[in-house]
């Protein structure tokens, strides 16, 4: 059979916990990751075509050059299978861009796999997150989803086990936050004395809530190191995360390196009134719920 186009669907992540330990020698900060699949999804559509090609519909910001993170996957893997990355890609997002959820992570691991089946090359599961962790350290979990705690930049995953779903409530801001300069303002705030930084390790009590599916508990133990920084550069990012407190969100933080926020609620009910009194504050550009655990890439 001959496969003409081929649509992935991958999901958007946020890190319920964030560790950040000491700057490495590389350069690089050794992570403590909890990533969780949510169900806000961008959607590649590979097509065979005469040369590289990208498309995007949706927000503005993506670069539809060979610097797309869906193009580079598409490079990479023709390179791997040793034919030319001749395919047209199509990319709808929904996924914030710069916004903290992996969404270019996200379009990696989907150009990987619908590039996979169009060119019929059939790679197994492990050579797919092979590739996926040579494009970028959220790409694996992107291919992976569900929970995940990640170790090393983030790329060496393990799956966690959860009880049922959680429901959740993003808050999308107007502009993204750029993630190297998250760090190095993380790395800034530390050397300057206004946040420790400590050897990380995951929560006990993270661990403990997702087991058992309980929404309180999860809220109270999410937890992000890169928060402070995100903060201290947007600081209007307070009064964002105040307005999920205040309309009775179960645990709020910002997601990855920001700016988009993530409010946890304890029911599915409960995050509609959430979202809508989210919406009402005005503090968001956009205000989405959301479930998780969801699966990663999925073909459609
Ligand atoms: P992370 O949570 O992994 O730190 P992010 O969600 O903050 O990332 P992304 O949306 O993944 O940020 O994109 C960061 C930058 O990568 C964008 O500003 C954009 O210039 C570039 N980029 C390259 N390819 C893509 C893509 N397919 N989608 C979005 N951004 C892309």
């Amino acid at each position: 059979m001959i496969v003409t186009t081929v649509t992935v669907r991958v999901p958007a992540k946020v890190n319920l916990q964030l560790s950040v330990g000491p700057v490495r020698d590389d350069g690089y900060h050794d992570l403590v990751n909890v990533f969780h699949a949510v169900s806000l999804f961008d959607e590649v559509t590979a097509s065979p075509a005469d040369a590289l090609s990208v498309t995007v519909e949706g927000p503005a910001g993506v670069p539809t050059g060979p610097d797309n993170l869906a193009a580079r996957a598409a490079t990479l893997l023709a390179e791997h299978i040793g034919r030319r990355p001749d395919v047209a890609l199509h990319i709808r997002k929904d996924i914030p861009v710069a916004g903290g959820m992996a969404g270019g992570s996200a379009d990696a691991a989907a150009a990987l796999l619908a590039c996979d089946v169009l060119w019929g090359a059939r790679l197994d599961r492990e050579t797919l997150l092979e590739l996926g962790a040579r494009l970028g350290s959220d790409v694996p979990f992107a291919l992976l989803g569900g929970t995940a705690v990640g170790l090393g930049r983030g790329e060496r995953l393990t799956p966690v086990e959860v009880m049922g779903e959680f429901h959740w409530v993003f808050g999308y801001a107007d502009g993204g936050l750029s993630t190297p300069a998250v760090y190095a303002e993380c790395d800034r705030l530390r050397a300057a004395g206004e946040q420790d930084s400590v050897w990380p390790r995951v929560s006990d009590d993270l661990m403990a809530a997702l087991k058992t599916g309980d929404a309180e508990a999860l809220g109270r133990a999410l937890y992000n190191d890169l928060q402070p920084a995100a903060l201290s550069l947007r600081p209007s990012l307070g009064e964002a995360l105040a307005a999920g407190r205040d309309a009775g969100a179960v645990g709020f933080l910002v997601s990855g390196s920001g700016p988009t926020c993530a409010f946890l609620a304890a029911s599915l009910d409960h995050s509609a009134e959430l979202a809508a009194a989210l919406n009402e504050s005005g503090r968001f550009a956009a205000v989405r719920p959301a479930v998780g655990p969801v699966p990663g890439v999925t073909l459609l």
